[in-house]
């Protein structure tokens, strides 16, 4: 069984915020608040004790709510990324690549993963296989690359895929299905990906590693498919070719 539990709580156009549970339902955390007003719903519906914030990375749609959290629930440890201090003055936690976190009386590692931004953390609870991609890693596609080179978000990306197939994957926001649109034209003939797109249904968190390391054109850059449709040799390279076409897609 897992120990932690999470909840995917729709806010904004198409952002998840994550309600994390213990094994006793009453301490909770929290990974990227975009607003408080479903929260604190959610809080007023089934109580807890919060007791941790994560945070993804500094941009407003994944932080938005949290100054108005703090004010109303008091002070809670918010964890981030060293990197993001300076524009995250809330950050009580700066954290590095690697440091050891712990919710609920289980273990988890923050990640340091950038191309999105350039502080960008993952996390990664192995014991309950819970992975925070944030806007890193999406269903069937990845972050744009606003402050990254393709190489780091593309190393970022394998790190990731390096988990087990089994691990669940609660990404920053619902982009599945036009990610499967633009992964059709690039990856025609696989049939793993033409059934995805079927079967597509919101929500689509968790994802599912297994499914996305077989469907997702940005984890396959290594694949002769892939090679072949970006005319591109090395992994890198067709990683970039991918990410600037999916950037003029529509
Ligand atoms: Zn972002």
């Amino acid at each position: 069984m897992r120990a932690i539990t999470v909840r995917a709580l729709p806010a904004l156009d198409d952002n998840y915020i994550y309600l994390l549970r213990g094994p006793n339902e009453e301490e909770c955390a929290l990974v990227d608040p975009s607003q408080a007003a479903p929260i604190l719903e959610e809080l007023r519906r089934h109580p807890g004790r919060l007791v941790a914030i994560y945070l993804t990375h500094h941009h407003h749609d994944h932080l938005g709510g949290l100054k108005e959290l703090l004010e109303r629930l008091g002070p809670v440890p918010v964890h981030g990324s060293r990197v993001d201090q300076a524009r995250i003055p809330e950050i009580s936690v700066p954290l590095e690549d690697g440091d050891r976190i712990s919710f609920a009386g289980e273990e988890g590692q923050a990640w340091l993963v950038p191309g999105h931004t350039r502080g960008h953390l993952a996390y990664h609870f192995p014991r309950s296989g819970h992975l925070f991609s944030g806007d890193t890693l999406f269903g069937a596609g990845c972050g744009r690359l606003f402050e990254g080179s393709a190489e780091q978000m593309h190393r970022s990306l394998q790190r990731l895929a390096g988990l087990p197939d089994e691990t669940r994957i609660w990404c920053g926001h619902e982009y599945t299905r036009a990610n499967l649109r633009f992964a059709r034209t690039v990856d025609p003939d696989n049939a793993e990906l033409a059934e995805r797109e079927k079967r597509w249904a919101p929500p689509t968190v968790p994802l599912e590693m297994g499914l996305e390391k077989r469907t997702n054109p940005f984890l396959r850059c290594a694949e002769p498919a892939l090679q072949r449709a970006t005319g591109k040799c090395a992994p890198v390279e067709v990683f970039a070719e991918l990410r600037q076409r999916k950037d003029r897609f529509s």
